[in-house]
C-alpha cells in the first residue's frame, strides 16, 4: 500500500467519522458540493471567485481540496481545479487561492501536476496580485518530506505572490494539522468551520486564571493553568493547545428556556443542557421549535476547536496559556476566549488536547535565540525561555512588543528577573503608546540591524510568535531588510527562521 493510498483510506475514514458526527444529511443540505472547475455562488463578497486548486496522485489531496472548497463556498465563491488544468494567466487574474498538494514517490510532485511543473514552473510569471496558502502533505518518513509543496511554495513567492499565512504541513493524514489548516479557512470565510475529525480531547482542570494587564485600552490579557485530570501528558516548547471551548451556561439557559427544554432531558452524549454547551448556537430558532432534544442537536454544529501556544514546560505539570479576551462589537465574547478567560469554573475541567507543532520546536544544538514577539505571541516565546533555562542556555535575545509599560507589561517580574540573571542576555521592549511615534518591535530589530547580524552570524536562530496581521510581516521586512533575501532564505531552508503567528 503506498503511503497516499494509506492517507485516502485514514481521509475517507475521518470523513466517514465527520458525517456521522454531525449528522450527513443535515451537512449536505447546509454546504452543497462542489464540482470541478464550476463556480458556486457568492454571498456578499466582491464576485471574484477564490480558487481551490490540488494535485493529488491518489486522491487524498483531491478529498482535502473539496472539503475545503466546501468549507469555503457558502462564504465566497470558489473555483475547484486540479493543479494541472491551470496556466500562468489564470493564475495571474487570481486575487485568492488555496493550494493543497501532495507529494509522491521520493519527492516527486504528482503524475497529473506533471504539466504544471514542465510548463508553468519552468517559466517566470507576474503572480504580484495573487494571495495564497498552501497545505503541504506528506509523510516524515520520507527524506524529502513535503518536498513538492515547499516548492510550489518557494516557486510562487518567487514570483511575487504573498502568503496568507503561513505553509501547514500535514504528516501522514495527521489530523491536528488538518485542524489547523481549517483554523485558517475559517479566517478566509470569516465563518466557523466545523472540525472534520474533531480532536481527542482529555480532561484538564482550569487551576489558575489572572488578569495580568489590568487597566489596559486592549483586551483583557489572561494567565491561565491547566493540570492533567489523566495522565502526565509530554510536550516541547513551541506546540499548541487545542481546546473544546463551552458556551456560557447563560447561553445554554437561555436557549432552553426559549424552546421550552430541560437543561436533563437525556440525549446521546449525556444531558442536553451539556450537549449544547458544546454546539454553536442559532440566533434563528424557528426551525428548531418544537424538535425533541436529539433531533434538535443533530441540527446544530459541534463548537470547532480553539488553538492557544503552550506557554509553559512539560516538567511543570501543567499547561499555561496566555489568553487574549477577544469581544465581538455587540459585546459578546469569544467562544474560546471567553470560555477560558470569564465562564469556565475555576476548578472545573477543560478539554484539551496538546498538538506537536514541529516548525515551532527549539532547535537541537545549543545557539543563541532571537525570540520576537507581541501581545500574547509572548505565550510561545516563554515557553522557549523556560525550555532553555532548565538547560542552561542564556544567550537569549528578547524583543517584545506591547501597548503601554504601565498596564501591558505582560510577564514583567519573570521577564525583568531573567534579564537581571542573564537567561534574557538582550532585552528590547516596544511599547508602541508609550511613544508618541508608535515603536513596533520591527523599529527595534532595525535599530539593533548590527548586533542582529553579529548574532545570526554566531549561529543564532530567530523565533517569532504573535499577530499574523501587521507584526509577521513587519518583522519579517525588518529581518529582510537588515540580514538580506539570501541569508533569510538560508535560515528558513536550516529551520533557523521558525514562525507561531496567528
Ligand atoms: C497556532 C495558533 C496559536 C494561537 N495562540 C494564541 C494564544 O497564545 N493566545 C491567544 O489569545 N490566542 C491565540 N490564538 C488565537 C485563538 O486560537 C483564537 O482565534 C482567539 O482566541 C479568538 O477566538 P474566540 O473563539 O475567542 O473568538 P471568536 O470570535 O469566537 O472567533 C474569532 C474568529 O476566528 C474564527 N475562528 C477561530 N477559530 C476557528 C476555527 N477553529 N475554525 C473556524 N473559525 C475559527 C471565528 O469564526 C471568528 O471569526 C492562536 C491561534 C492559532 C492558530
Amino acid at each position: 500500500m503506498t503511503p497516499e493510498t494509506r492517507r485516502l483510506i485514514q481521509a475517507t475514514a475521518v470523513v466517514l467519522i465527520y458525517l456521522g458526527f454531525c449528522g450527513a444529511v443535515a451537512w449536505r443540505r447546509r454546504r452543497g458540493r462542489v464540482a470541478d472547475a464550476m463556480l458556486l455562488p457568492a454571498s456578499g463578497d466582491d464576485g471574484v471567485p477564490l480558487l481551490v486548486a490540488y494535485a493529488s496522485q491518489t486522491g487524498f489531496a483531491e478529498e482535502i481540496a473539496r472539503r475545503s472548497a466546501e468549507a469555503l463556498q457558502g462564504a465566497v465563491p470558489v473555483r475547484l481545479a486540479r493543479l494541472d488544468a491551470l496556466d500562468a494567466a489564470t493564475l495571474a487574474a487570481t486575487r485568492r487561492a488555496v493550494f493543497v498538494i501532495a507529494t509522491t514517490g521520493e519527492g516527486d510532485a504528482p503524475d497529473n501536476a506533471a504539466r504544471f511543473v514542465r510548463k508553468v514552473m519552468g517559466e517566470t510569471a507576474g503572480l504580484s496580485g495573487l494571495n495564497y496558502g498552501l497545505l503541504a502533505l506528506g509523510d516524515q518518513g520520507y527524506a524529502r518530506y513535503c518536498a513538492f509543496g515547499r516548492q510550489l511554495d518557494t516557486w510562487l513567492q518567487a514570483q511575487g505572490a504573498t502568503p496568507l499565512f503561513d505553509r501547514v504541513e500535514v504528516d501522514d493524514g495527521d489530523g491536528g494539522a488538518l485542524r489547523h489548516w481549517q483554523y485558517h479557512l475559517g479566517r478566509l470565510a470569516g465563518t466557523e468551520v466545523p472540525d472534520w475529525a474533531p480532536a481527542q480531547f482529555l480532561p484538564w482542570r482550569l487551576v489558575e486564571r489572572r488578569l495580568l494587564n489590568s487597566g489596559s485600552v486592549g483586551g483583557g490579557a489572561f494567565h491561565l493553568a491547566l493540570e492533567p485530570m489523566e495522565g502526565q501528558p509530554e510536550w516541547s516548547a513551541g506546540d499548541i493547545a487545542e481546546v473544546g471551548p463551552r458556551n456560557s451556561p447563560e447561553a445554554v439557559t437561555r436557549i432552553l428556556a426559549q424552546l421550552g427544554l430541560k437543561a436533563s432531558a437525556d440525549v446521546a452524549d449525556g444531558t442536553l443542557g451539556e450537549a449544547l454547551a458544546a454546539r454553536l448556537l442559532p440566533v434563528e430558532l424557528e426551525t428548531l421549535a418544537g424538535l425533541p432534544p436529539q433531533l434538535l442537536l443533530d441540527q446544530l454544529t459541534p463548537i470547532p476547536h480553539r488553538e492557544y501556544s503552550i506557554a509553559s514546560i512539560a516538567s511543570a505539570g501543567r499547561v499555561e496559556l496566555l489568553v487574549r479576551q477577544m469581544s465581538a462589537p455587540d459585546g459578546r465574547l469569544g467562544l474560546g476566549s471567553g470560555w477560558l478567560t470569564e465562564h469556565a469554573p475555576l476548578g472545573g475541567p477543560i478539554a484539551l488536547r496538546i498538538r506537536t507543532n514541529r516548525s515551532f520546536h527549539p532547535p537541537d544544538e545549543d545557539r543563541p535565540l532571537i525570540l520576537i514577539g507581541n501581545g500574547t505571541g509572548l505565550a510561545g516565546l516563554r515557553a522557549h525561555l523556560k525550555a532553555r533555562q532548565a538547560m542552561h542556555r542564556s544567550r537569549n535575545w528578547l524583543v517584545f512588543g506591547e501597548r503601554t509599560r504601565e498596564h501591558d507589561f505582560l510577564h514583567r517580574t519573570e521577564i525583568e528577573a531573567w534579564a537581571a540573571e542573564g537567561h534574557i542576555e538582550r532585552l528590547d521592549l516596544a511599547f508602541s503608546r508609550d511613544h508618541p511615534a508608535r515603536i513596533y518591535v520591527q523599529d527595534c530589530l532595525r535599530a539593533a540591524g548590527g548586533e542582529l547580524r553579529n548574532w545570526v552570524a554566531a549561529g543564532a536562530a530567530i523565533y517569532v510568535c504573535g499577530s499574523l496581521e501587521g507584526m509577521s510581516a513587519g518583522v519579517h521586512a525588518a529581518l529582510a531588510d537588515e540580514l538580506g533575501s539570501t541569508t533569510m532564505e538560508r535560515l528558513a531552508e536550516e529551520g533557523l527562521y521558525r514562525r507561531d503567528v496567528y
